[in-house]
């Protein structure tokens, strides 16, 4: 899990209002892993299922919307 109490001690963090530049990549970061592990976790099975093309299209998604804001 992420600590997210160095966030709130974090003046740039502060300033920004939520997160500054640098700790918004590491939090981004932490949810794209998560993200990940749980896709890696789902069963051969699940894979011709709906929720696991659900799963990955919103993956590729996210991935799109991050590359294009960093
Ligand atoms: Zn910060």
């Amino acid at each position: 899990m992420v600590n997210y109490t160095k966030y709130l001690r974090c003046t740039e963090c502060q300033k920004a209002g939520l997160y500054c530049t640098k700790h918004r990549v590491e939090v981004e970061m932490s949810l794209k892993k998560r993200a990940i592990m749980k896709v890696l976790q789902m069963r051969d099975d699940d894979h011709q299922s709906p929720r696991y093309r659900h799963v990955i299209k919103g993956l590729l998604e996210s991935y799109n919307m991050w590359n294009t804001s960093l």
